[in-house]
């Protein structure tokens, strides 16, 4: 009986324990009902807990009231009261609590665990999902941070400006290109307006280009605009201009692409220029060719035409002459054409050199005063010479040859478009030039012509050309060597009146003094030469019979060699020779080398080359291997005596 004292309340705690346990897990099913379930629920657990207390304890609360008030005898409830008598429903009620216990744990328990084995299944499928999209996302990132970084490089490789700018036209993004285009740094751009990066408030060029659009046209662009740097620089600027907007179609911006065109724009002027200048080119060569066909059939047609009428038996002495003399005339006329062409071909390939030697000016202007003081008396027309040069600045150092060509040419268009009156050749100095003019009172030139007739193949007045013989090369032969000799050349003139052409060349003094050449202003044609030995070196048969027949009235002697190495031979026999004229083109031994031979052996004696070459830069050649001077063929009979003359005669 004692344990039951001791059993019972314990049966009362482990019932109190076990129902504890399944209120508690039916009100957590409770709570994960929805709202009205949830407090219908847990009421209806607090009434059948309720009901259950009530039901047991009123036994012994109506057992133990009714014995009070006598209706039962109060030993049935002390019966009813012993712990042995409790014991039996509590432990009938702790077996129900153990069997609900068994029920529960077999039915929810492994439904909970399943439960909660799905959730933690959920939670590791949604956590997996989540590193998919985390990695996802952190992958994207890359891609765009790369991308970015690609833009970026993109951006600034660009060579051109890129700004973006916002609706106000404020700068929000710049790339390095704006550095070397405008100067400006994107910093220093960011947050200013576009307007600052053009001149002339934005006025944009219209080059009636088709390539280019109007600016304000379109949400696309390509116009020319003035642009300015950082620095004030204006510069042409091309500009692709694009509008940008929100996804939902509203304006946000512009781009712009600003380029420097200003290489471009001089390039496509260059080749216009250069256009131009062919179209010019082509026109003048075609008048040009039509021209020297001109200049070179007439001449033939007199040298065809006289030579086959001379030949006429019965043809009088007088008319001989005069046949003779045309065709002299014409030959002449063609031998300065072919000249002038090869001599511009000389000017147009950069063939030209500038040789410079000492010149005596004073004798440069008598010599051409006297060569052509007989045919400008012919002319009736008086060659007057006005030196006014000091004897301390006579002496220069210039290309003589190019001197005398300039010179030669002037005076022969003055005689040539002049019909009486006179010609003056002078010369003065001016600071550090030397001027020459050549006045005429001749057919004057237009005015608007004056600048043309320094151009290639043009003549004063083209119609007319028929007028006047000429290749219309002089003057700009003329003009390409004064300006080699570092000077310029002009005309003054007044139709009908005359004119002066007048051209400067640089004085540079000649530093060495030397004798000048021993020159007679007239051919020898005396007895005076009767002892003068002339040696000519010519292989050529015809060339060395226009010598011999040039020099015929003179008395020099003559004596012959065929090549260089016979003219040595003769040289070295002991024969009186004054005078050697070399033909540089002769086989066996060239007179280049015969001449370097002969200067080994005498320093003195005068050489004179002769060469029909044009192009090789013979004269040069010829001088530096010891020629004394220099003679082109075809050989001028004047000329040939006037040169032999200033060599031997002391
Ligand atoms: P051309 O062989 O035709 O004389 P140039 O080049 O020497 O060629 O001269 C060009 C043109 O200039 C000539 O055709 C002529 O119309 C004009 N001209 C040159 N010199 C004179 C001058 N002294 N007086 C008048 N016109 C001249």
């Amino acid at each position: 009986m004692e344990s039951f004292q001791y059993i019972t309340p314990f049966i009362y705690l482990l019932l109190v324990v076990i129902w504890s346990y399944i209120l508690y897990f039916y009100l957590r099913k409770i709570y994960k009902r929805s709202g009205v379930d949830k407090l219908l629920l847990t009421l209806l657990i607090v009434l059948a807990v309720d009901a259950f207390r009530t039901l047991f304890e009123s036994v012994f609360f109506g057992v133990w009231y009714t014995s009070l008030s006598g209706l039962i005898p109060i030993s049935i409830y002390n019966f009813l009261a012993q712990p042995q008598i409790v014991f039996f429903p509590k432990i009938i009620n702790l077996l129900v609590s153990f069997i609900i216990l068994a029920i529960l744990i077999k039915r929810w328990i492994p439904a909970e665990t399943s439960r909660q084995n799905e959730q933690s299944e959920m939670i590791r499928h949604r956590t997996k999902e989540l590193q998919k999209t985390i990695d996802h996302l952190n992958s994207t990132k890359n891609d765009l941070l790369e991308q970015q970084q690609l833009f970026e490089i993109m951006l600034n490789t660009i060579p051109d400006g890129v700004v973006i700018a916002d609706t106000k036209r404020k700068i929000i993004l710049a790339n390095n290109g704006m550095k070397s285009t405008f100067g400006y740094l994107p910093e220093e751009l960011i947050g200013n307006t576009t307007e600052m990066l053009y001149a002339d408030s934005e006025k944009y060029i219209d080059t009636g280009s088709k390539f280019y659009t109007e600016k304000s046209k379109g949400t696309d662009n390509l116009y020319l605009t003035k642009y300015k740097t950082k620095d004030g620089l204006v510069f042409p600027g091309e500009t692709f201009g694009k509008k940008l907007h929100n996804s939902d179609g509203t304006w946000k911006g512009n781009l712009g692409i600003m380029r420097n065109v200003s290489e471009r724009i001089e390039f496509i002027k260059e080749i216009n220029n250069q256009r131009d200048k062919a179209q010019e080119a082509d026109r003048l060569k075609s008048a040009f060719l039509s021209n020297m066909s001109h200049e070179i059939r007439t001449p033939m047609n007199g040298i065809v035409g006289f030579t086959s009428l001379i030949q006429k038996p019965d043809l009088s002495d007088e008319k001989r002459q005069k046949y003779l003399g045309l065709i002299q005339k014409s030959s002449v006329r063609m031998l300065s054409t072919v000249n002038n062409i090869i001599e511009i071909s000389k000017i147009e390939t950069g063939h030209i050199e500038i040789t410079s030697n000492y010149v005596r000016i004073s004798e440069q202007l008598e010599y051409l005063y006297n060569f052509f003081k007989p045919e400008v008396e012919n002319s009736n027309m008086e060659l007057i010479l006005k030196n006014e040069l000091s004897q301390d600045d006579d002496f220069i150092e210039t290309d003589e040859l190019k001197l005398n060509s300039i010179l030669t040419n002037l005076i022969k268009n003055a005689i040539k478009y002049s019909h009486e009156g006179f010609i003056t050749i002078s010369c003065r100095k001016e600071k550090l030039d030397l001027i020459f003019s050549i006045q005429d009172s001749g057919i004057g030139i237009e005015e608007s012509r004056r600048e043309a007739i320094f151009d290639r193949f043009v003549q004063a007045d083209i119609e007319d050309r028929g007028a006047y013989e000429g290749s219309g090369l002089g003057l700009s032969i003329a003009k390409s060597y004064v300006e080699m000799l570092g000077g310029k050349i002009w005309v003054e003139s007044e139709p009908g009146k005359g004119s002066t052409f007048s051209f400067s060349i640089e004085w540079k003094q000649a530093t060495r003094r030397i004798d000048s050449k021993k020159e007679k202003s007239e051919p020898v044609l005396t007895d005076e030469s009767n002892s003068i030995n002339i040696l000519v070196a010519e292989d050529d048969h015809v060339s060395f019979l226009l010598i011999e027949n040039i020099l015929e009235d003179t008395k020099y002697k003559i004596l012959r060699a065929e090549n260089g190495k016979q003219t040595l031979e003769v040289f070295m026999s002991g024969a009186k020779i004054d005078v050697i004229l070399m033909d540089l083109k002769m086989p066996v031994m060239d007179g280049f080398e015969a001449t370097k031979l002969i200067r080994e052996l005498d320093k003195d004696i005068p050489i004179i080359a002769q060469s029909a070459y044009a192009f090789a830069g013979d004269r040069k050649k010829a001088m530096e291997c010891g020629c004394t001077d220099f003679i082109a063929k075809p050989l001028d009979q004047k000329k040939l005596i006037f040169i032999i003359n200033s060599y031997v005669h002391a």
